[in-house]
């Protein structure tokens, strides 16, 4: 048995919503599909989510408009019959949160890829579960979705989105159908979780950076988690676990394509000759750094700057310490609304010799599971940023030893994404 999801871009018109049932149709074993919301139909194109979530801020009903639209184009160009004005009248009318909103385009889509394969429809606002902090709970997920699916030999179901302890709709981040899909094969116990989206798999780099590069034949879960974690956003981070937990193999697949052969991600150790799988990062990234003469002999004072960012819900993804100071990054967008409060708190708690924030870090990871006892990477890594003159702010070594993560500033990070890419994949004998 296999269950399929099928991205944004892969649903995003009629024609392209045909061309994915052909593909659920062509193999009897593809049972459960998970749908994200229509993405762009070609680049400047505005992704269903994005205009909910417009219409959510503004209250504009010009602003539902193009939502209702392609919604309806798909049913006419379809041809099917499905009255979904009910649903249109309570989404423009009713007050909602913003979550409830954004999970809008998954409902519909789902509904009409069921209307469209003639299958059941399963709203996993039902059958999908959130703690009262927003936490998946995955045993009551789990065992929910084995009792409505257990019976059935097909559905379809949205992506994206559950129910709170309270019963209100409460989404994934962005691109979290991916985490859908992973939970319905784990449920089910799928043979395989097939991921359809518009590239050929995990690629050796992002293809919008680096445009030659390759397709990842196979890779590991813990590979795989750390790229999309990285910023390799072909598969969403947390869809990896719940497949890894239940054995399940992912299958990336293109949708476009559906003759490529993929990338096939599972537990066992891969043997390749390049230590380095692929290259991931992100931009984004702020380095706050804070010196204090003789801080190191200071016991607790990392602790006590460290709970002035809890308090904020600021959480940071590395560290470096030193004799008299240390840094931290964190993502912008989590400073957005705390920054002053945060520095003065900082100054109350922990009186620095100098505090500042400096915005506008990329981090670049390269990412391998051979990586471990092949010495000389983070040498190649230097003199590949070296050789383009870019100036590494920060580096870090992951405990697993499967990542080496360095911030560089934005200005130089596609620049330093193909430069890292060439020393590890095109000239690879270069030191
Ligand atoms: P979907 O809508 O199918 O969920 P996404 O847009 O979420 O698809 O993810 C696919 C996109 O991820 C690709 O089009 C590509 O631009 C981007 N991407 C970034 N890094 C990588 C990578 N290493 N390999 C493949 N795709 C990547
Ligand atoms: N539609 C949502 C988004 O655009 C979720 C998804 O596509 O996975 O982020
Ligand atoms: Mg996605």
């Amino acid at each position: 048995m296999i269950t399929v999801k099928f991205g944004g871009t892969s649903l995003a018109d009629a024609q392209r919503i045909r061309h994915a049932a052909d593909i659920i149709r062509a193999n009897p074993d593809r049972r459960f599909v998970v749908v994200s919301a229509p993405g762009k139909r070609f680049p400047e194109d505005t992704k269903i989510t994005d205009h909910l979530i417009r219409f959510q801020a503004s209250g504009d009903p010009r602003d539902f408009q193009p939502v209702e639209e392609r919604f309806e184009e798909i049913i006419r160009e379809l041809d099917i019959s499905l009255d979904l004005s009910a649903d249109y009248d309570e989404m423009k009318n009713e007050p909602h949160n913003a979550d409830y909103m954004a999970s809008c385009g998954e409902y519909l889509s789902a509904r009409i890829m069921a209307a469209y394969l003639g299958w059941p429809f399963v709203d996993t606002e039902f059958c999908v579960f959130f703690d009262e902090k927003g936490r998946l709970d995955r045993r009551r997920t789990n065992n929910t979705l084995q009792e409505k699916l257990g019976s059935l030999e097909h559905a379809v179901l949205p992506g994206y989105y559950g129910a709170m302890p309270d019963g209100q709709v409460h989404t994934f981040s962005r691109g979290g159908s991916d985490i859908s899909g992973a939970l319905v094969a784990a449920a089910m116990g799928a043979d395989t979780y097939e991921n359809w989206t518009d590239v050929d798999g995990m690629l050796t780099a992002d293809p919008r950076i680096v445009p030659t590069a390759t397709t990842i034949p196979a890779i590991t879960y813990a590979e795989l988690e750390e790229m999309a974690y990285q910023g390799a956003t072909v598969l969403h981070e947390e869809a990896v676990r719940p497949a890894w937990d239940a054995g399940i193999p992912i299958h990336i697949r293109n949708t476009f394509r559906p003759e490529a052969d993929g990338t096939w991600i599972r537990s066992e150790n891969i043997v390749r000759d390049n230590p380095v799988t692929g290259v991931a990062g992100r931009k984004g990234f702020s380095i706050l750094h804070i010196e204090k003469e003789k801080m190191n002999a200071m016991v607790g004072y990392v602790r006590k700057t460290l709970s002035c960012l809890e308090r904020h819900h600021v959480a940071f993804e590395h560290m470096a310490t030193g004799l008299s100071s240390f840094s931290l990054v964190v993502s912008t967008a989590s400073l957005a609304d705390c920054r002053e409060t945060l520095e003065w708190e900082i100054q109350q708690e922990v009186d620095p010799d100098a505090l500042t924030i400096s915005d506008g870090f990329a981090m670049i990871a390269v990412v391998g599971c051979g990586m471990i006892d092949r010495p000389g990477i983070a040498g190649k890594l230097f003199s590949a940023l070296g050789d383009i003159g870019a100036n590494v702010r920060m580096i870090d070594q992951g405990g697993s030893q499967m990542s080496i993560v360095l911030g560089v500033t934005e200005d130089c990070y596609e620049d330093s994404v193909q430069a890292i890419y060439d020393r590890f994949f095109i000239n690879m004998n270069v030191l």
